[in-house]
């Protein structure tokens, strides 16, 4: 019997779960599960990790805890250390804090401080549609997904949004696809004029869509000109680099993939892959320095955290020591054709898209025309349970195509899902949606 005093997640009673090792889990009876999705994109270096688990039990028998104002600890200092090399910021300076969207309400405030500390007083952060970016207040406000957004949107204050790249329904399809980066700086730049210049602190996204969307690689000259645009109107731009971090796309950050360097960056999820609740707000030397010479004041009771900073090391030991972000560009590669492969004569799959090992697949009730199903047919809600009974978990997303309607299946594995196990994920998905589909009309 499941207690009657857990808060829990969802409606339906939830299988209760004994292990994991690897890119599998195992639940209390026994059934084994792919975890295809790392949970909501989040497990890297694979469930089971015991060096990782060892070194987090040391930390934490020799000191547990302290706060972040009273020490540091020579693990920060070390895992800050061999961390800053790989972020895409000039002389990165980390915030560790308990989550993405702690991690986001950070580098807002952080945002918003910096131009006060330069004597401007700049209110105002753009985001951009579709996107995701957490569900605390100040997260949520920049989001903009809807659904996510409605029931509190008295309180979702201090934000503009603009478009987004999603090629599959590009907002500009009169300039697809040669000018719709153009036309994406163009839509930011009316933004800011709109706005006034002098009151926007910053832009905030995704370098790669995550959830909302489901994995859309912007076209390659994207984020050029919507850098160009903010620097030119000093607007900061924060990377939301909390799911596609740490090797998630096949590079140690999304942005990698386009040369961004961002004045600010957000990470979560695959930083202490599941092992710590760890999140990171990184700003770059020029912002940090500023901030510190405006009296920046901030923090959390967990924030600065020594199990969190040895966790976050011995991590990104094993994903260097792997080799893993290597391995989510190879296997992301196979997922992706294998996912084509299976999926080919499944009617109702409009588009299977992703870089590395962040993948999604995007169903409609018609391909021709791109119509999504309604969502009366709860198409995603029953497509993840038909891939659960084939042993396949995968990450559900629902709105990408107008904010309500549009089904997203998406597919984050553990960076160290063997050959074979993409192939059964990939079949088992296959499987799932003609399993669900003949009930809305699916061929295949
Ligand atoms: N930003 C992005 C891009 C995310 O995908 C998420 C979570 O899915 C968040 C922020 C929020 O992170 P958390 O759920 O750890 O607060």
């Amino acid at each position: 019997m499941a207690s009657a005093h857990v808060f829990s997640r969802g409606g339906a009673e939830r299988v209760r779960v004994d292990h994991g090792r690897g890119a599998e889990l195992v639940d209390v009876e026994g059934r084994r599960y792919l975890d295809a999705a790392g949970g909501a994109v989040v497990v890297g270096i694979g469930h089971g990790v015991t060096e990782v688990v060892e070194v987090a039990a040391a930390q934490a028998s020799r000191v547990a805890y302290v706060h972040g104002s009273a020490f540091s600890s020579e693990v920060l200092e070390e895992y800050a250390d061999a961390l800053g090399p790989l972020l895409p910021l000039e002389n990165p300076r980390i915030y560790p804090v308990s989550g993405g969207s702690e991690a986001v309400e950070s580098a807002l405030k952080m945002a918003r401080a910096y131009h006060l500390a330069r004597g401007e007083d700049r209110d105002v952060v753009i985001g951009r549609h579709g996107s995701y970016h957490g569900n605390t207040r100040g997260a949520l406000s920049v989001s903009g997904r809807q659904g996510l957004r409605q029931p509190y949107l008295p309180w979702l204050t201090g934000v503009a949004h603009t478009s987004t790249p999603y090629e599959y329904r590009c907002p500009f399809p009169e300039a697809h696809p040669d000018g719709c980066a153009r036309r994406h700086a163009e839509a930011l730049e009316a933004e800011i004029q709109g706005l006034g210049p002098a009151r926007v602190a910053a832009f905030v996204a995704e370098p790669i869509s995550g959830a909302g969307l489901g994995a859309c690689v912007p076209p390659d000259d994207y984020w050029p000109a919507i850098a160009e645009v903010c620097a030119r109107h000093g607007v900061l731009v924060v990377a939301d680099e909390v799911m596609t971090g740490f090797g998630r796309t096949g590079a140690w950050f999304g942005g990698d993939h386009f040369g961004l360097r961002p004045d600010l960056l957000v990470a979560g999820k695959g930083t202490a892959s599941g092992y710590w609740p760890l999140g990171l707000a990184v700003a770059s030397g020029a912002v940090h320095d500023t901030l510190r010479e405006g009296g920046f004041v901030h923090g959390f009771t967990y924030s600065h955290h020594v199990v969190g900073a040895a966790t976050g090391l011995a991590v990104l030991r094993v994903l260097q020591r792997e080799g893993l972000v290597e391995a989510s560009a190879r296997q992301g590669e196979r997922l992706h054709a294998a996912l084509r492969r299976e999926l080919a004569d499944v009617r109702v799959v409009g588009d299977v898209r992703g870089r590395g090992l962040l993948q999604a697949v995007e169903l409609v009730a018609d391909p021709a025309t791109r119509e999504p199903f309604e969502r009366s047919e709860r198409v995603t809600e029953r497509v993840l349970e038909a891939c659960r009974e084939q042993g396949v978990l995968v990450y559900p997303g629902t709105g990408c195509a107008d904010g309500r309607r549009g089904d997203l299946l998406l597919l984050g594995p553990p960076l160290v899902v063997t050959d074979d196990e993409v192939d059964r994920i990939a079949a088992g998905v296959a499987q799932g949606l003609r399993d669900v589909l003949g009930g809305v009309g699916a061929g295949g």
